[in-house]
């Protein structure tokens, strides 16, 4: 495993006596900037004990000295961007043969029987590589959703918490769950179920072990059931009211496919978002990935219960799931934000191309005019925060964290483009500069510092290939 050793985000100082400006960091003259709100911080930034202190206007100056100034007159700054939605493990059935060319429920069939062999060992890899990609296209939080514990895996989501650490991240892990196997009318095979009170105690381990709350948290748990069609409703609610007594986020995957519709309908006879309410979802608590197929009451009625959409562009276009209502959801209410879901579905883990995805997707149901650069960046920040029920990260604002994703126009792809902010989405951008989390570097010049990336790649590799083989 590659230690993911860091530079820190100030030398130290070497008198006794505090240098004037000590610990304060300017951003100075970003070439443009996206804060995701009203400021402007064509200025740039003062970032203080991992803090954004200070968010400066054109030709403005800190208000106290800095000890240290950045220059980012080559850069185009943003707020860190926010995953909220994948499955770490996928990286390892990326692109595999038999799933290239199938919809949601045969690929999953497929896959589910290579998904139960995972390893303590494979998750770590996996989920270090997920990790990396994420933080080498910008993201600075992510979300996984992890519902595989086969023997031997029992701790999954410490291996994860471990990776998390290590590379200096923020993360929402989800304890996911399946409780309805083939056996009683579920799609995944019975081995990979496990029963509800298992999972509802280790639910309740994980949040007393590592869920941190307030202002600049490392780990987040959150509870997930996967999927109406892998799931029984007694653990939708269970996990409800957990999530009700822990004061912890809800995650599921819903109105995905027209399968998964006419499963609900089937089974359950109702359509998925009534079948939410059923069970005690249908809240501003819940976040929700995909959901594509909603009609118009139901938009109304998600919108009015502030539960927010992970939209995941790539995903639902690789699959052909359809094309979701994103800016009606928004519109009326119910916050959007971007996932770019889990690798076996994309099968990047690149967020800022992600933002791209989403601009042109969502330009083909709502015109060009509609859907701008800066709302498809809005929904990979200032939504995926509120999906993740964060008010710390996802803008650039005093107070807020100092999660920053810095890109560089020098590339051959941007030669000749004039708005800088546009240039990142239109010219397809796929590799930050910089990024900052909480106050540190974390990319440095488009390198992960003490990752060897090499190393890593060949042991995923090999990984990858065990796991298919069987
Ligand atoms: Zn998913």
């Amino acid at each position: 495993m590659p230690a993911a050793a860091v530079a820190p985000a100030t030398a130290p100082v070497a008198s006794s006596a505090p240098a004037p400006g000590s610990g304060r960091l300017w951003v100075k003259n970003p070439l443009a900037a996206f804060t995701a709100n009203e400021l402007d911080a064509a200025g740039g930034l003062v970032i203080e004990n991992g803090v954004i202190t200070e968010v400066l206007a054109a030709g403005q100056s800190p208000a106290a000295p800095c000890a240290e100034v950045f220059d980012a007159s080559a850069h185009v700054l943003l707020p860190g961007l926010i995953n909220t939605h994948h499955h770490f493990y996928q990286t390892l059935t990326r692109a595999w043969a038999p799933v290239v060319n199938t919809p949601l429920f045969p690929w999953l069939k497929n896959l589910y029987p290579v998904w139960a062999r995972l390893t303590p060992a494979d998750l770590e890899l996996a989920t270090t590589v997920a990790l990396s990609e994420l933080l080498l296209s910008g993201c600075t939080t992510a979300a996984d959703h992890h519902y595989l514990f086969p023997d031997g895996l029992e701790d999954g989501i410490d291996v994860q918490v471990d990776v998390v650490r290590k590379l200096g991240m923020r993360a929402m892990l989800t304890r996911g769950s399946m409780t309805l196997g083939e056996d009683d009318g579920g799609l995944p095979p019975q081995h990979t179920v496990q029963a509800p009170d298992v999972i509802l105690e280790d639910s309740r381990r994980l949040i007393r072990d590592y869920h941190e709350r307030g202002d600049g948290a490392v780990i987040q748990i959150g509870l997930a059931p996967c999927s109406p069609f892998s799931v029984t409703r007694d653990i939708m609610r269970d996990s409800a009211a957990l999530a009700e007594e822990y004061d912890v986020r809800l995650h599921t995957h819903l109105a995905e496919t027209m399968d998964e519709e006419a499963f609900c309908l089937e089974t359950f006879g109702l359509r998925t978002v009534d079948y939410l309410e059923s069970v005690g979802w249908l809240g501003n608590r819940t976040w929700l990935a995909h959901g594509v197929h909603f009609n118009d009451d139901e938009i109304a009625r998600l919108g009015a219960a502030g539960t927010t959409v992970a939209h995941c562009p790539t995903s639902n276009m690789r699959l052909a799931s359809g094309i979701g209502r994103m800016a009606e959801l928004e519109d009326a209410g119910a916050p959007v934000g971007l996932g770019v879901d889990g690798s076996a579905s994309n099968d990047a883990s690149n967020l800022i191309l992600e933002a791209r995805q989403a601009l042109y997707l969502q330009r083909l149901r709502y015109g060009a005019e509609a859907i701008t650069p800066e709302r498809a960046l809005g929904w990979a920040t200032r939504g995926s925060a509120r999906a993740l029920g964060r008010k710390d990260v996802g803008e650039l604002a005093p107070g807020r964290q100092a999660d920053l994703a810095m890109f560089r126009l020098d590339d051959l792809r941007f030669s000749g483009s004039h708005d800088p902010l546009s240039a990142l989405l239109l010219c397809g951008a796929d590799r930050a500069d910089r990024v900052m989390v909480g106050g540190s570097w974390r990319v440095v010049d488009g390198a992960l510092p003490g990752v060897d990336l090499p190393a890593l790649i060949a042991r995923h590799t090999a990984a990858a290939r065990r796991m298919v083989a069987g």
